[in-house]
């Protein structure tokens, strides 16, 4: 049996002074990453002082897009619509908890590849979320 995916209402995660950039950057279509030029480690939900070291030498860092599923959970009950949580690992060593997106719901398994798309919630401002990797001959 198969679950296709459908849009529902998104709400926007409470807004953090420090994570501004990440949102607006997600607007244009991009994902960030805060990274630590002390300790050389990235981590997410950004922060203004680096969670690992104290190091307040915290960038932004693009990232590629790419990830791959690390934890899955498809919610059925007690939403109007199905939809999968995930935590998605990034090359850039960092884990983002999200949703799997535009995808039947029952196929998908944890080592998937996936990557970014921004999926608009209420009022507009776009939420990183990920889908299965498109490939080009598939
Ligand atoms: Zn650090």
């Amino acid at each position: 049996m198969a679950t296709q995916y459908q849009a529902r209402e998104l709400q926007l995660p409470p807004a953090s002074p420090e994570a501004v950039p990440y949102w607006d950057a997600a607007a244009e279509g991009r994902l960030l990453v805060k990274h630590c030029d002390a300790c050389g480690r990235s981590h997410h939900y950004p922060r203004t002082l680096c969670p690992l070291c104290g190091s307040d030498r915290t960038t932004w860092q693009q990232a590629d897009g790419r990830g791959v599923i690390y934890a899955l959970s498809v919610t059925r009950r007690g939403t109007p619509t199905p939809y999968a949580m995930a935590y998605v690992q990034l090359p850039e060593g960092v884990t983002l908890m999200t949703n799997i997106v535009d995808c039947d719901l029952d196929a998908l398994r944890i080592g998937d590849p996936v990557e970014v798309v921004f999926v608009p919630a209420t009022g507009g401002q776009k939420i990183p979320m990920f889908r299965p990797l498109q490939t080009r001959d598939a």
